[in-house]
């Protein structure tokens, strides 16, 4: 397959490119009241850790609004912030924050947009329109339904209207709560403008269905050249949403970071506690960077054929296995000293990657 990311406008939120040729980033939202600035920067801090590139954070209120500047302040993430129904939060918001994300379906008459409009350029900051299916303006959830034509025709609208303002410093996001809808509508959106997209389904529910939800959206969209920034929408987990944004970035193919754990899937002919080892393997190398391929197989039938692809590689057999490297066999042992020994390999492996590039 030959990928090609489509052209799009490069943007800034803090300075966190977007679109163009910069890397696809990750996103997240905090969960806090954003008036407690303490928790609220305790978030912003662990998703900062856990790999996040920029985070947003919630207006819902004036108490929330009046706090930015201290969470801006502290901050060690560029901030967005997400308004619904209150374009006065908005202009607070944009006095302090790097971008404001507003829902059109909830903001209220173009006035209102004007005004925000005017907010942002005036601090150059930029503007996501963020189209929500289950909340789109009543003209064109009447002509559509909670449909993808009734998201992109918003969308459309939206970016018309910011434009005969003079504004482009723009992305644009198109979320539904199903896999579908979601995908179809970027599908329509992305030809009809150059704007970067942030992507994700919305309301995707808990770890396990959001998971799928998104791998499959994200997965699809992204392998389609669609896509600049995004965020994996989780029921309350903060971490697992940068951890599965990553890898998906990662295991589309898209970013090179780290180690892909090829494993098989176990069966009856399985030779060692493969779950264990696996488990193991994957706690132990999490730090590493190098974008490794490294394969644990349970027993000989295919751990030769991956091996051949991997960079380290672990095949378990009668009480002893093989360590293999780059195709190589380099060493026999005791299935108890296989593991730290493959350990030791790819840390070997990953030192000398950096070395050699
Ligand atoms: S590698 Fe061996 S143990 Fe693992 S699934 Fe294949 S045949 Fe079964």
């Amino acid at each position: 397959m030959i990928y090609k990311r489509y052209p799009t406008k490069k943007i800034f939120v803090g300075d966190v490119a977007i679109g163009g040729d910069s890397p696809i980033s990750v996103q997240s939202m905090t969960y806090s009241k954003t008036s407690d600035v303490e928790a609220t920067l305790e978030q912003i801090k662990r998703l900062h850790f856990a790999g996040a590139n920029i985070v947003r954070v919630a207006v819902p209120d004036m108490n929330a609004a009046n706090a930015l500047k201290a969470i801006k302040e502290q901050s060690s993430l560029p901030i967005v912030a997400d308004i619904h129904f209150n374009y006065k939060l908005a202009l607070i918001a944009s006095e302090v924050v790097d971008c404001i994300r507003f829902n059109p379906g909830n903001i209220g008459e173009q006035g209102r947009i004007k005004e925000i409009v005017k907010a942002c350029k005036n601090r150059n900051i930029p503007i996501r329109i963020g189209v929500n299916c289950g909340s789109l303006e009543s003209v064109f959830e009447d002509k559509y339904g909670q449909t993808a034509l009734g998201m992109v025709a918003s969308a459309d609208y939206n970016i018309k209207f910011l434009e005969d303002l003079g504004f482009d410093d723009i992305k644009i996001s198109l979320k539904a709560s199903d896999v579908q809808r979601t995908v179809e509508a970027y599908r329509l959106l992305r030809p009809k403008n150059d704007y970067p997209f942030h992507l994700g389904v919305t309301e995707a529910g808990t770890l396990f269905h959001s998971t799928i939800k998104s791998s499959i959206a994200l997965g699809s969209l992204l392998l389609d050249g669609i896509g600049d920034t995004l965020r994996v929408s989780i029921t309350g987990e903060l971490e697992k949403e940068i951890e599965v944004g990553r890898a998906i970035l990662k295991d589309s193919g898209l970013t090179k970071d780290g180690v892909n754990i090829i494993s098989c899937p176990t069966c009856g002919r399985i030779e060692a506690d493969l779950v264990s080892a696996v488990a193991q393997v994957e706690e132990a190398t999490k730090h590493i960077k190098a974008p490794l391929n490294i394969s644990v197989m349970g027993c000989v039938v295919n751990a030769i054929g991956e091996a051949k692809s991997a960079d380290v590689a672990i095949a378990y057999g009668k009480g002893s296995g093989l360590i293999i490297k780059k195709g190589e066999i380099i060493e026999k042992l005791p299935t108890e000293k296989l593991l730290e020994r493959f350990l030791e390999e790819v840390e070997k492996e990953a030192e000398s990657y950096f070395i050699n590039l």
